[in-house]
């Protein structure tokens, strides 16, 4: 990989050209998105309601030269999307600025700094395609709502916004991985209601159907079920109402079921047994049973391609940070969702990992102790080093005669084996 880079043919020459290029420019940006950074970070903005980040991240990228901004997009307040159009016919690559933060403990997810990734990557590459004459487009979807299933960047999809993009990338820091090969599993809630019917639970409980009996069953079913399920499967239950008095047998009683697979057709499987279960509940009492469910994410699928190409810039730059990116080929399971993974099923994507100096108690994503350390300016200039990855992976798209076809005929094997239920590695 590095020999490509070093000696070549000329055409990797460039590509070398392209790194210290990004490595400056991106640099240079330190200073002025910084504030942006502190800015975000200081103002956590609950999932659609990213209004202060939206117009902060807008208002810059309208700064910026040759950038076509458009603020409020597809029908959500806080969605956006920036746009770098060379004037010349070519790929176009995007990158998403996720926004917001957790109720309670703001930036504990630290999307500030996968916005600021995106933006610097965005830039750095617009400049790229600027210098070097290299034709395409660049764009940039400022994508709200991603924590609590908001799925904003499904909405986007389903909006049409994402239609003749190439690719997509994104980052997301935390404080085990330096990876571009994530995967990330899919995701549903199901939201469960049991109806039965009151009584008096001690001088006439014949009469009464006991929904919280049934919730009861159904929670017990699944911990049955557990014992033969798949590795990455996971389980979870909570009561959300447990009926109203002990003297009463329970009329009503709710619970919140959410399951996780490593992929989508997985998951499909398991949640016809948990389904299975929730039945059992009703089944076995008389209560009627009503199941929501609320449409999950899909696991991610990367581009192992662009992953390629991520690595090989992540590993020129000085200084690499430990861990290192493991061996090519190799995934790196994130036990989360993202609606990135939806995206991955419409196009190639990268969702890079990257580990940022953890806080005191070394507290992972969603603890108070990383949304302090989302903060710091260490993890704003590891992010910058991100940054610089990302936007080498554009460029090589934008400017590898044949690259494009080869990320592109990898995703359709990707696609295929796991339509058809496989495994991809
Ligand atoms: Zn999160
Ligand atoms: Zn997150």
């Amino acid at each position: 990989m590095e020999s490509e880079y070093v000696e070549g043919d000329g055409h990797e020459h460039v590509a070398h050209g392209y790194l210290s290029d990004i490595d400056k420019f991106v640099d240079n940006l330190h200073d002025t998105l910084w504030p942006l950074n502190k800015f975000i970070h200081e103002n956590p903005e609950l999932a659609f309601k990213e209004y202060k980040t939206h117009d902060a991240l807008t208002s810059f990228m309208r700064s910026q030269k040759g950038w076509t901004v458009t603020g409020s997009a597809y029908g959500m307040e806080t969605a956006w999307v920036a746009v770098y159009d060379s004037g010349r016919k070519g790929h176009v690559v995007s990158f998403n600025a996720e926004m917001d933060a957790l109720p309670d403990i703001g930036h504990a997810c630290g999307h500030n700094l996968i916005a600021i990734v995106s933006v610097a990557a965005a830039l750095a590459t617009a400049e790229m395609a600027r210098q070097h004459n290299l034709p395409g487009k660049i764009i940039i979807f400022g994508t709200p709502g991603e924590e609590g299933a908001g799925g904003g960047k499904v909405r986007l999809l389903e909006a049409g916004a994402y239609e003749n993009v190439d690719i997509t990338l994104i980052s997301h820091p935390g404080i085990y991985n330096n990876s571009p090969m994530v995967r990330t599993t899919a995701f549903a809630r199901l939201e469960v209601e049991y109806f039965g019917h009151a009584a008096h639970a001690a001088n006439s409980p014949w009469l009464g159907i006991n929904a919280l009996d049934a919730l009861i069953i159904a929670y017990n079913s699944v911990s049955v079920l557990r014992q033969q399920t798949m590795p990455g499967d996971v389980i979870g239950v909570s009561i959300t109402n447990g009926g109203a008095a002990p003297n009463i047998i329970h009329a009503y009683a709710s619970g919140v079921f959410v399951i996780r697979a490593t992929s989508s057709s997985r998951l499909q499987a398991l949640q016809e047994k948990v389904g299975a279960c929730i039945c059992a509940g009703a089944e076995a009492t008389g209560a009627r049973v009503q199941v929501k469910t609320i449409q999950g994410y899909a696991d991610h699928v990367p581009n192992r391609i662009l992953a390629a190409s991520y690595t090989k810039y992540w590993n020129s730059l000085p200084d690499i940070p430990e861990p290192r990116i493991p061996p090519e080929g190799q995934f790196t399971w994130v036990k989360a969702s993202t609606d990135q993974g939806n995206l991955s099923y419409a196009m190639p994507s990268v969702n890079a990992s990257f580990s940022i100096p953890p806080g005191e108690l070394k507290g992972p994503p969603h603890s108070p102790d990383f949304e302090k350390a989302s903060g710091t300016g260490e993890a704003f200039v590891r992010a910058l080093r991100v940054a610089k990855a990302l936007a080498g992976t554009a460029v090589d798209v934008l400017s590898r005669p044949g690259l494009i076809e080869e990320v592109k005929a990898q995703w359709r094997r990707d696609m295929e084996i796991i339509r058809e239920g496989g495994n991809i590695g």
